[in-house]
């Protein structure tokens, strides 16, 4: 009999069985995929590790997070800047002085100042969507060349039916500073995130392309409680109807280039080109190979048996969702967690920090 059956082996799960089983349970990991690792997997070819779900790059400003991280493998220090392109315009993100001189060729902090205060005079109440979030933070002209494309073909709906936090997390800034993120700690696993993965899953059985909700019966009994880290939804059969996601899919490409595009992300912001961006991954770490390989990533409508990649926040989702967490809490002996088995736009080091908050909470 096993202490937990833990379903899926993503950060969540991954971390969740390293402290059950560094505290002496018995630990079995289920996984639908054919690899371990979830979203953060990589793929290595020819000495490039491929982000097979997306371009994963870690971020917190939690130093326990970063050494909890460290303990297992080494980051370098890679700091993401991205590069927006609009027909063919470039423009740093995020957004910050550079984007700025570049749009308006203004020079000074308090010209752009200036120069999204005017613009941003047509919001005149709480932000109630993300349009007019996205103006009221940088105003009329970069919304429209460099969000509102983007966000709608990501998303796939309108700006003004998505909730204003998604924009939130990009920073705004009046300095000349292209880091995307606002945390004091960042980087990429020196030899990639399976390093990561295959570390806090040392030693621990794990059982891949077995899916746990259609073979259930097989399992149940097998062990005192079940972790579970898929989508809730599904877990419950959709008995309550479907919670939606946005897809993705992804087309990669090997380039008989030792640099394609310069940088590892730049996102295509217009609406007629209908990938978000391309990502070339040797520049995550900094790679000299003789080759490259580029990955254009399509936002895509999901349906269910497909990778669910990004919760759909909006009203409606998160009422569904409200209704399936009263069922999660009241199924004995089973845990939820995880960006899909409780919803949530999570980052890794979130993930990390609810996993870790998870088994604590169950070890005390
Ligand atoms: P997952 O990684 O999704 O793992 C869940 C696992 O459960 C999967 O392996 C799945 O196959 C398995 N599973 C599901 N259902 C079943 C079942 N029924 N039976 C068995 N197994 C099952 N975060 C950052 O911090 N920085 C980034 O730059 C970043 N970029 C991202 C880019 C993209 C495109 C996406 C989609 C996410 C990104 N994230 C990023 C978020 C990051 O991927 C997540 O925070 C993290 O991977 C979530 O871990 P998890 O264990 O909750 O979920
Ligand atoms: N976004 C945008 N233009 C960009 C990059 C991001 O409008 O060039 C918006 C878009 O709505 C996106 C959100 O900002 O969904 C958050 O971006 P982030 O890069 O954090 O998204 P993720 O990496 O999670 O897809």
């Amino acid at each position: 009999m096993y202490d937990y059956l833990i379903v899926g082996s993503g950060l969540f799960g991954s971390v969740f069985a390293y402290e059950a089983r560094k505290n002496g349970k018995k630990v079995l990991v289920l996984e639908r995929r054919l690899h371990v690792g979830g979203n953060v997997y990589c793929e290595k070819l020819e000495n490039i590790n491929i982000h097979k779900y997306g371009a994963h790059i870690f971020h917190t400003s939690d130093k326990k997070i970063w050494d909890y991280v460290n303990q297992f493998v080494e980051f370098n220090n890679y700091v993401n800047s991205p590069v927006a392109n609009y027909k063919g315009e470039l423009y740093n993100l995020p957004f910050n002085m550079n984007t700025f001189t570049k749009l308006w060729g203004i020079v000074t902090p308090n010209e752009a100042i200036s120069k999204i205060e005017e613009q941003r005079a047509v919001i005149k109440e709480e932000p109630k969507n993300l349009e007019e979030q996205a103006i009221s933070l940088v105003g009329m002209d970069i919304y429209r060349k460099l969000i509102k494309g983007y966000t709608e073909k990501q998303w796939g709906r309108s700006c003004t039916e998505l909730p204003a936090f998604i924009i939130k997390r990009l920073p705004v800034r009046y300095t000349f500073d292209n880091n995307y993120f606002n945390d004091r700690y960042q980087g990429i696993p020196v030899g990639g995130y399976n390093k990561l993965i295959d570390a806090l899953l040392d030693g621990i059985e794990v059982r891949t392309g077995v899916d746990y909700n259609e073979s259930r019966a097989e399992y149940e009994g097998i062990a005192q409680k079940v972790v579970y880290t898929g989508p809730v939804d599904a877990y419950f059969d959709y008995k309550l109807g479907q919670l939606e996601y946005r897809g993705l899919r992804f087309e990669t490409e090997r380039l008989e280039e030792v640099n394609h595009q310069g940088v590892a992300v730049m996102n295509y912001t217009e609406r007629e080109i209908p990938y978000t961006r391309i990502i070339e991954h040797k520049h995550f770490e900094f790679g000299t190979q003789p080759v490259t390989y580029v990955t254009k990533e399509y936002p895509a409508n999901w349906q269910p048996g497909e990778e669910a990649y990004y919760p759909v926040n909006n009203e409606c989702n998160q009422n569904l969702y409200r209704q399936y967490k009263a069922l999660a809490n009241d199924e004995n002996g089973v845990i939820f967690g995880g960006r899909l088995a409780e919803y949530k736009y999570y980052d890794m080091d979130d993930v990390i920090a609810s996993a870790l908050k998870c088994v604590n909470d169950e070890l005390v």
